[in-house]
């Protein structure tokens, strides 16, 4: 199917890896040109060069921390007025509700759901102007159902669904769209992370951990970012434009729910 969206520009936030590279190669794929960014110059610009190499698309990348505001500023400016917008930043570590304090909180509400929010905020209005925009959050299956430990994204991707839920509807009849995906476990650095950690706290070996989680997922197998990324192309193309404030689940049926 071809999504109608050649020539288009993106900017793909947190992307040298994970999740967002999954974005930003599959944009690429349906010849969209990309702002990609991450913190990291070295993995940013292999990055770069690969999908320049593979897909034949314009690249800028910018290496700028996202969920702060002097990074973001660096980045928007770089991007120029956009007609996609993919947000993304690493995710909160793993921790119990006995320990979180205030600042634990706000760093997680800058990280998840303000930096998203303020990146939406400033590429509104020229979509808007322009009659035409895709809005793509990454956000986490945690906002369907609580995953244990990871309560401060649980808490911040909340915030941040609530807004779009609004905000989706509100700016809807100018043809700009702003929906979520809500990934379950993905083959990334990130859940690598997470199964590391929870081997080390139990002193099991890392295989034991997958094989258990495995068997939390009926599809038997983690995502992979190449499937992530198809979906958000999708909701990014000229076909989603009736698709409005949703909240879309890639997790292999990990949450155990009839709707
Ligand atoms: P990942 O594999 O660790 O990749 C993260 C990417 O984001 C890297 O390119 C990283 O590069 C960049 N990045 C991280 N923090 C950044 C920042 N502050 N500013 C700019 N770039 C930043 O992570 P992932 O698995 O793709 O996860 C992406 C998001 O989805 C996270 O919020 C995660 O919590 C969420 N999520 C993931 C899963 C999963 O199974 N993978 C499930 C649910 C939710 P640098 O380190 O160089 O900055």
């Amino acid at each position: 199917m071809d999504m109608g969206i050649k020539g288009k520009t993106a900017l793909v936030c947190a992307s040298s890896k994970g999740l967002g590279r999954g974005c930003a190669e599959a944009l690429a794929g349906e010849g969209v040109n990309l702002i990609i960014n991450a913190r990291s110059n070295g993995p940013l610009e292999e990055a770069a060069k690969y999908i320049r190499d593979t897909y034949a698309v314009h690249v800028t990348a910018f290496a700028a921390d996202i969920t702060e505001e002097e990074g973001r500023a660096k980045v928007l400016a770089a991007a120029g007025d956009v007609d996609i917008l993919v947000t993304n930043a690493g995710g909160p570590p793993p921790g119990s509700w006995r320990d979180w304090n205030r600042n634990d909180f706000i760093t997680a509400l800058d990280a998840n759901m303000l930096s998203p929010i303020a990146l939406i905020q400033s590429v509104l209005p020229s979509m808007i102007e322009g009659g035409w925009g895709r809005i793509v959050n990454i956000t986490s299956m945690s906002v369907k159902a609580p995953v244990p430990g990871l309560g401060l994204s649980n808490s911040a991707r909340s915030g941040l669904t609530g807004f779009v839920a609004g905000t989706a509807r509100e700016v809807a009849h100018t043809g700009v769209t702003i929906n979520n995906l809500q990934p379950g476990f993905h083959k990334t650095d990130r859940s690598l992370a997470l199964d590391t950690a929870a081997a080390n706290a139990e002193n099991s070996k890392l295989e034991e951990i997958m094989k258990r989680r495995f068997q939390t997922i009926p599809a038997g197998r983690y995502g992979t970012i190449s499937e992530f990324g198809s979906l958000c192309a999708f909701l990014c193309s000229v076909h989603a434009g009736f698709i409005i404030g949703q909240n879309i689940l890639l997790d292999g049926g990990a949450v155990n729910s009839t709707m």
